[in-house]
């Protein structure tokens, strides 16, 4: 399936306004903290209310489950402006609304009925779960298991490095209902709070330290037949379709990282001397600065074309793909020439360069790595022979 680029799209002035307020919030209730934030590890739980307060957790939820009903693009824009300030911040916000998004999707009337009021409008924050200590690319390999009885499942099992897994109050979770595969995994809605789920571990981090990260340990869980998302077998396409909306989200969170290493680097750059001139005056920085800015466009058209793409109810996969790999990639390197630019300053805690330059390695990481995502690409290209 190759996907033909959307017709040139534009950002609308209401679009606009959701990155806007989201900027004015990370400039107000993030930007004064978070280098106090990311030296304690410390998971700001008291933003999310403010955030939610301000509709941005309810973001992409439909209005008539009490959430904004914006668009993809306006989430992208949103999820932007908060990584340019923390991408902590801005991968909670993300997972929270992938998760959101997949239960208006896929889930049930009553699923609806039941979660999205919560996402949308109260401090309830969302968790996704799937990977285990054996099973990370390979997600069909995962070995939890989800054995009926009677009108319960009974979930037992280890899933590792679960975004917002200490603070969830509802966990979208992949089990195996029966036989080997992709087609034995079910996906599940379970509320964290039931008996046997224990936060076994906290994860430390090279980055992102505002953003919780756990194992989540389940322990002869019940749930009820109704947490069952979709059919039985369906488990795994419905992970798949919920991280193919949440790359645009990751693409978007590391072109905000970008963003913030223009933004510190051209700073820098016109204040620092050396040689009796501005550093920005020498080649050997301003080309830098140059590619930074021409990689920052092309990271987000390409998010923003993905989300779009997915707003007009086109195919958007490999858009999706191609955005997270391209900003991925960008920021990393980009994060490591802010962190050139700044010299010696750079490598201190006095600049935030080092943050993105921490922050900006899990964009590569996550929601399926770079090389995932052109197995993806490449598949779509040459068939079975990627
Ligand atoms: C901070 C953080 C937050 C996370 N949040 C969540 C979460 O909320 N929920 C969740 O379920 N998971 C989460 N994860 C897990 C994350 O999605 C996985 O780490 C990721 O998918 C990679 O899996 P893995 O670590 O097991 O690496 P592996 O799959 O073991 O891969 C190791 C290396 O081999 C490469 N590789 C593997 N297969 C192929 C292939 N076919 N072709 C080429 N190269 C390949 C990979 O690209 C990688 O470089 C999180 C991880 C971290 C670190």
């Amino acid at each position: 399936m190759i996907e033909t680029p959307a017709a040139l799209f534009e950002v609308t002035p209401e679009q606009r306004a959701v990155g806007d307020l989201a900027r004015d919030i990370a400039a107000r209730e993030i930007a004064p903290h978070i280098a106090q934030w990311d030296r304690d590890h410390r998971f700001p739980r008291e933003l999310f209310t403010k955030l939610n307060d301000a509709g941005i957790m309810g973001i992409i939820v439909p209005e008539r489950y009490g959430g904004a009903g914006s668009d993809y693009l306006s989430y992208a824009l949103a999820i932007e402006e908060l990584a340019r300030v923390d991408a902590g911040t801005a991968v909670t916000v993300s997972v929270h609304a992938m998760i959101a998004s997949a239960i208006a999707r896929l889930g049930n009337e009553a699923q609806r009925e039941r979660y999205l009021p919560q996402l949308a409008a109260s401090d309830a924050i969302a968790g996704f779960a799937l990977t285990e200590p054996g099973a990370g690319s390979d997600a069909a390999a995962l070995a939890s298991t989800a054995r009926r009885d009677g009108d319960a499942y009974v979930l037992n099992g280890r899933k590792q490095w679960c975004t917002n897994g200490s603070y969830a109050a509802v966990t979208m979770g992949m089990f195996r209902t029966g036989g080997d595969g992709a087609h034995g995994i079910s996906a599940f809605l379970i509320d964290n709070e039931l008996e046997g789920i224990v936060v076994e571990r906290v994860t430390e981090k090279l980055g992102i330290h505002t953003s919780n990260t756990c194992d989540l340990a389940f322990d002869d869980v019940r749930v009820p037949a109704s947490a069952l998302l979709g059919d039985e077998g369906t488990g795994l396409s419905m992970a798949l379709s919920a991280l193919t909306a949440g790359r645009i989200g990751i693409a978007a969170q590391a072109t905000g990282i970008l963003a913030a290493c223009l933004d510190a680097s051209v700073a820098f750059a016109k204040e620092r001397e050396a040689f009796g001139k501005p550093i920005g005056a020498f080649e050997g920085v301003s080309f830098k600065i140059a590619q930074m800015a021409t990689d920052l466009d092309a990271a987000r058209l390409l998010a923003y074309r993905a989300a779009a793409l997915c707003d007009s109810g086109q195919p958007f996969a490999l858009a999706a793909s191609k955005a997270k790999l391209f900003a991925s990639t960008a920021a990393r390197k980009h994060a490591a020439e802010a962190v050139q630019i700044h010299g010696g300053y750079g490598y201190t805690t006095e600049f935030p360069v080092e943050r993105y330059y921490r922050d900006a390695k899990i964009t590569e990481i996550y929601e399926g790595t770079s090389e995932i995502q052109q197995v993806i690409i490449a598949r779509a290209l040459l068939g079975r022979l990627a």
